[in-house]
């Protein structure tokens, strides 16, 4: 396993992170791995609890994350060139987007607290809160729209 640099996220760009620090940065709290409906006139996203079908509810991770685009190909695999296209869908609280706009970590976030359970704990995160896209009908995704648990 890749070493870490001590407090990375402070001292490091998003552009000149090794690859195991960018993965680290991920809270873990999986709200972009739910569906979201976008509003054709206003461009406003909404996010629903209609998880991907790869989404597992119980960890709140990817399931089949190294293969996911074997199953998702539309999944994005963000990075800092794709980062400015997707700030609008993207989570508040998601320390890619925290750290894009200058701002920092939650001391939840798993890093600062040294346990991925703080996530949940915090009650930020989807663990336990989702319903499966395959049981969901997508014309009732909006039935499922949530506030962003922040
Ligand atoms: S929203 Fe951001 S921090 Fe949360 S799971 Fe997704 S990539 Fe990770
Ligand atoms: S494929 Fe995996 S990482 Fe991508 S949205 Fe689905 S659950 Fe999330």
């Amino acid at each position: 396993m890749t070493a870490l640099r001590p407090r990375f996220w402070e001292t490091v760009s998003l552009q000149r992170m090794t690859r195991a620090e960018w993965e680290a940065l991920c809270d873990g709290c999986g709200k972009c791995c739910m569906n979201k409906l976008e509003d054709e006139d206003t461009g406003e996203v909404a996010l629903t609890r209609v998880a991907c079908r790869l989404f597992d509810d119980t960890t709140c991770r990817c399931a089949q994350y190294p293969i996911r685009h074997q199953f998702v190909p539309e999944c994005i695999v963000l990075k800092p060139a794709n980062m400015d296209a997707n700030l609008y869908w993207m989570p508040d609280t998601c320390a890619y987007k925290l750290l894009w706009q200058g701002k920092p970590l939650f001391d939840w976030h798993p890093l600062i607290s040294g346990d991925p359970e703080t996530v949940h704990a915090a009650g930020v995160s989807m663990q336990s809160r989702t319903v499966p896209e395959f049981e969901i009908d997508e014309d009732d995704w909006e039935d499922h729209i949530i506030e962003e648990p922040t």
